[in-house]
């Protein structure tokens, strides 16, 4: 009998990675039936019930393995999550070859494609002698920022943060100050960080190809930029083939409580706050936007998780406190018919195709970016982390379809719940509001297009499956 023809594929830690790599193998194996998948999954600990549940869900040509999760002694304390996403996957390359050797005697492997933080799995495509692509889970600038940060960083004679202040990042139609790119690159230079991070974006130029969850309405130049090959002439081809998002929550519980309730609101009357899958802000934050949103009046949806300091402290480990506890005294039962506050994780997907959800107040992570297009739901801007800064620029600055909660204090980072008012009213209310709501309208119906059986994104991905084949 015939081998399976099979595609390994090879996450990192972070469920703004693993949600959109699987979408991602979804989608292709929906047009192309032909092909299996397989997820071999370097896990920290065991999965959460969320990411089984997501993992349980998947079609019959795709299966996964949950590799033995590596012990956490190993790695040094207080990681970047970054390092550490990068680190799970270093620690689990034994099991990932053992995994690839028994994929190798059962099926036909034809490509290996990784997350850029397993990127130290790359040497196992050259010993089962198969092609290497990256699933890049951020969007076409970014890719084009990393892909130049190498070259950036050769010219470099002190720390990168001081020595440049203005980077034009190529496919970009505005100047990026430095403090505003991949937070990565803002450690010094003799850091792990920073040599981790740079390790990675050379890493970039090392494969067959790279996948990038983008279209070209979106992101025009930048996907330009990365496929004609005048400014990256070594680099590899990109297929951009978003945007790919997921289809809908597992926690019914949750999901019941919320649509019950949005089903109750007026047409896109609701705000919906969320920091992604584990931002959190500080605890005068949390008490600024409690303020703000009774000051504004405005009905809301609200995933709280309890503050701290720093911006990624949940993103790979979760939380076990009960955020409730932070809020102001009396906030619930003073909001109890103006909003919704949802401890830690809401169906987020269901919450912004919700006909009553009006706007998104994100940290502006690359899925919840794509989910508020997708949905056409306007934007207020409060980056946290990683290349979330560079995303708010672009949304604000370039697309206009988000408003920037400003600052009052850089070394605090606070934002005024007068700031917070303001803005969700600019979203929220009157005609620059309607103006939002057209472009990311336009935006959505760009990407249903790009999307359909002829469309760019579609088109993407059947050249990629075709490439997969002739191998
Ligand atoms: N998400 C969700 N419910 C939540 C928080 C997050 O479903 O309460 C999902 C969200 O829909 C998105 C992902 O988690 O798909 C977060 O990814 P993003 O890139 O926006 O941010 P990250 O988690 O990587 O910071």
């Amino acid at each position: 009998m015939e081998k399976k023809r099979c595609i390994a594929m090879v996450p990192c830690p972070g469920q703004g990675h693993l949600i959109p790599f699987v979408e991602f193998g979804k989608t292709l194996v929906h047009h192309h039936n032909n092909l299996h998948l397989s997820f071999l999954i370097p896990t920290l600990g065991p999965p959460t019930p969320s990411i089984m549940a997501i993992l349980n869900s998947l079609p019959p040509n795709i299966d996964f393995i949950i590799l033995p999760h590596i012990n956490i002694q190993d790695l040094p304390q207080n990681l970047h999550p970054g390092i550490h996403m990068k680190l799970t996957v270093t620690h689990s390359l034994p099991f990932l070859h053992h995994a690839l050797t028994s994929l190798n005697t059962t099926t036909h492997l034809l490509a290996l494609i990784l997350d850029v933080f397993s990127a130290d799995a790359l040497p196992l495509a050259k010993q089962f002698n198969i092609p290497s692509y990256f699933f890049f889970t951020s969007g076409a600038l970014t890719l084009s920022f990393c892909l130049s940060f190498p070259k950036l960083d050769d010219t470099v004679s002190s720390q990168f943060i001081d020595s440049t202040k203005i980077v034009n990042v190529p496919g970009s139609i505005i100047p990026f100050q430095v403090k505003d790119l991949v937070d990565l690159v803002l450690y010094e230079r003799s850091s792990e960080i920073y040599k981790t991070y740079l390790g990675l974006c050379q890493q970039l130029y090392f494969v067959d190809g790279i996948i990038v969850n983008s279209f070209t309405d979106m992101e025009a130049e930048a996907i330009r930029v990365l496929q004609e090959k005048t400014t990256f002439l070594d680099g590899p081809s990109v297929y951009p083939v978003g945007p790919i998002i997921g289809t809908g929550s597992t926690s019914k519980e949750k999901q019941v409580e919320c649509i019950e309730w949005l089903n109750k609101q007026p047409p896109k009357s609701v705000l919906y706050i969320c920091f992604g899958s584990g931002g959190t802000i500080t605890e005068d934050n949390l008490n600024e936007i409690a303020f703000g949103l009774e000051l504004s009046g405005h009905k809301f949806v609200w995933v709280l998780r309890a503050p701290n300091n720093s911006a990624s402290s949940s993103y790979l480990m979760g939380q076990m406190e009960d955020p409730l506890r932070y809020l102001p005294s009396g906030f619930l039962e003073r909001t109890k018919e103006q909003g919704l506050v949802v401890p830690s994780w809401a169906p987020q997907i269901e919450i912004l195709s919700h006909g009553s959800t009006g706007g998104f107040l994100s940290h502006c992570g690359w899925n919840s970016t794509l989910e508020s297009v997708v949905h056409s739901v306007p934007m207020i801007a409060w980056p946290l982390f990683a290349e979330q800064r560079m995303n708010a620029i672009v949304l604000t600055d370039v697309l206009k379809v988000a408003v920037r909660a400003k600052v009052d204090d850089e070394s605090s980072g606070i934002v005024k719940h007068e700031e917070i008012v303001r803005v969700i009213k600019i979203i929220m209310e009157g005609e620059e509001a309607l103006q939002i709501r057209n472009r990311i309208k336009s935006l959505s119906d760009a990407a249903l297009v790009a999307l359909s059986e002829h469309g760019s994104s579609i088109r993407a991905l059947h050249i990629l499956a075709h490439k997969f084949q002739n191998i």
